[in-house]
C-alpha cells in the first residue's frame, strides 16, 4: 500500500538546512507569539545585546561591557537585567517583528538586533532587511513546530 503523500517524510536538502542552522547557533531563543508560530531569534537579540566596536551594550540597561561572554552572560542573568526586560515587553500592535519601546523616541528591534529612532520605525519594519531577518526566524521557528 502507498504511504498518502502527506504522511512521506519530508528530506528535501532545505530542511536539513534549517535543523542544522538550529543546532549550530545553540545561543538561540524560541519565541513563541499569541498565535502560537514560533520565531527563533539570537539570545543576544533577545537580550537587547548589540555589539559596539570593542565592547557588547546592554540597551536596555544602556551598560557597556568588555567584550566577554562571561560579562555578557553575567549581565542577563542580573535581577536589574530581567527587570528591565520585563519593562520593555514586545509590542503587541506589532506582533511578529518584535518591536519593544525604549522611550518616546527610540525603539528596538529584536528580529535585526538594533536600536532606531522612532520615526524610522515603520520604514525599517516594512523594509527589504527587516522582512528578510523576519523571514529567517520564522522559517527557523518551524523546526520548533509540534
Ligand atoms: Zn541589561
Ligand atoms: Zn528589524
Amino acid at each position: 500500500m502507498a504511504i498518502p503523500a502527506l504522511r512521506q517524510p519530508k528530506l528535501s536538502g532545505k530542511l536539513q538546512d534549517f535543523s542544522q542552522t538550529v543546532a549550530e547557533d545553540y545561543k538561540n531563543v524560541v519565541v513563541t507569539l499569541k498565535d502560537n508560530r514560533k520565531l527563533v531569534v539570537s539570545a543576544n537579540a533577545y537580550q537587547g545585546i548589540v555589539k559596539a566596536r570593542e565592547m557588547f551594550k546592554c540597551v536596555f540597561c544602556g551598560t557597556d561591557m568588555e567584550l566577554d561572554e562571561k560579562y555578557k552572560d553575567n549581565h542577563i542573568d542580573s535581577a536589574s537585567h530581567k527587570e528591565r526586560l520585563r519593562a520593555y515587553p514586545h509590542m503587541d500592535e506589532f506582533g511578529e517583528n518584535l518591536i519593544r519601546k525604549l522611550n518616546n523616541n527610540i525603539h528596538y528591534c529584536t528580529i535585526c538586533n538594533i536600536v532606531m529612532a522612532s520615526p524610522f520605525l515603520m520604514r525599517h519594519i516594512t523594509g527589504l532587511s527587516h522582512t528578510t531577518e523576519l523571514d529567517k526566524a520564522m522559517i527557523r521557528g518551524t523546526a520548533y513546530d509540534v
